[in-house]
């Protein structure tokens, strides 16, 4: 690829990647391009294979409510998967389809290596395997999945992290340990148990007890349910402690020391299923942190709080308490960001208004605290 100079460059083309470059194509962006180091989808692609969205999708777009799972208007994986919980494969079907379907500008095979900001006309200039891409607005959009947290605790790196099994019914083995007992922990323990196997999850926050009415602080009914399905198989065993320490013992097996004084012995790596790392890499020095380590960015856009024009979009999105982690939360800020692209670009926003009747433009955080009366 030679030197190449566009306007916008989003970075990542996954559901945040491909939601934001539908937002772009709708404003009428020029010149635009989703850099992307694999494939369209490619996180999804690497699910492993049983596990689906915990989210279901439904056609109710006629009726004002946009299928959960959407991440561009009038369009639902439920109408082109024919299916209410998606695969991690047929879902990036559904990205591979609107990428297409809006000729989105995808160039795959290009990984961002670094990118530096301001000089000259205060563009962004990003180092790629392909050569040097400038823009003067930049979109970080690269997800959580394939930066997997190795090392939460000591002798980690003993474990088997959720992000690197493809299928667990290939796995071999007949009891494990899972370590982290939310959704990612839950659905490793779910598919070994449909396959016969005999699983002990620990977590010290108990999520499989937990009454709060965020699901990203609790079990979807989607799992609840998977666990009532198996429950009276008596296959999982739930363990309110932190993992401190796995180290391997004389006899080739995983000792995992528990905080509450208990030791599990297991002979298959214990399953890591205990979150994923920052995936901010190059542009990691472009943002300020909040108290919680994330990201800071403005609410009126999701911008850099020190680098403007760099936006930030997806899962790692977070406003203090209001957490973005699911589709349905984060796509409602692509259109937040296209517009302040827009505004600058000296752009005709009227477009934006479809977004903000399907409410699929969210610039009001103080509405999003999760309490549900019953
Ligand atoms: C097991 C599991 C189940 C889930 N279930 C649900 C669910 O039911 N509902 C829901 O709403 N959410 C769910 N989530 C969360 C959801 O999958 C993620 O929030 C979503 O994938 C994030 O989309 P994204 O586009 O931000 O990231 P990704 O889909 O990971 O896309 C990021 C893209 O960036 C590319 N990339 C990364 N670095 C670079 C680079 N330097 N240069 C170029 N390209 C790069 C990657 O190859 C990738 O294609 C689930 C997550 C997991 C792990």
């Amino acid at each position: 690829m030679k030197r190449a100079d566009y306007e916008v460059v989003v970075v990542g083309a996954g559901a945040a990647g491909i939601g934001c470059g539908v937002v772009l194509r709708d404003l009428g962006v020029q010149r635009f391009a989703i850099l992307e180091r694999y494939e369209v989808g490619a996180s999804f692609r690497r699910w492993p294979a049983e596990t689906r969205l915990l989210t279901p999708s439904f056609t109710t777009n006629g009726f004002g409510m946009l299928d959960p799972n959407a991440i561009a208007l009038q369009t639902s994986p439920a109408y082109s998967l024919r299916t209410e919980h998606p695969t991690g494969s047929e879902y990036a079907r559904y990205l591979e389809g609107i990428s297409k379907y809006f000729r989105l500008p995808v160039r795959s095979g290009v990984e961002v290596l670094d990118v530096q900001s301001g000089g000259e006309e205060k563009r962004f200039t990003l180092r790629t395997n392909r050569g040097t891409i400038r823009c003067r607005f930049l979109v970080w959009a690269t997800g959580e999945f394939q930066f997997p947290d190795l090392r939460p605790f000591p002798g980690a790196v003993l474990c088997r992290h959720y992000a690197t099994v493809p299928s667990w019914s290939a796995l071999p083995g007949e009891e494990f340990v899972v370590i982290g007992g939310y959704e990612s922990g839950m659905d490793a323990a779910v598919h070994l148990a449909r396959s016969g196997r005999r699983v002990t999850v620990v977590d010290p926050a108990a999520p499989w007890a937990s009454q709060a009415p965020d699901p990203s602080l609790s079990l979807s009914p989607f799992t609840l349910d998977r666990l009532r399905e198996i429950g009276g198989t008596n296959r999982i065993q739930f363990v309110a402690a932190a993992a401190e320490e796995v180290v391997q013992t004389a006899d080739g097996r995983h000792a995992i020391q528990l905080t509450n004084g208990e030791r599990l012995l297991t002979a298959e790596p214990p399953i890591l299923a205990t979150g994923f790392s920052s995936s901010l890499g190059p542009v990691a020095n472009l943002f300020e942190r909040q108290e919680n380590g994330s990201p800071l960015v403005t609410e009126a856009a999701d911008e850099s709080t020190i680098t403007p024009g760099l936006f930030l979009s997806g899962p790692m999105l977070r406003h203090d308490k209001v957490i973005f982690c699911f589709i349905y939360k984060f796509r409602q800020r692509f259109a937040v960001i296209g517009n302040a692209i827009a505004q600058r670009l000296g752009l005709d926003t009227a477009v934006l208004e479809q977004y903000r009747q399907a409410s699929m433009y969210l610039d009001d955080l103080s509405c999003c605290g999760v309490a549900c009366a019953c």
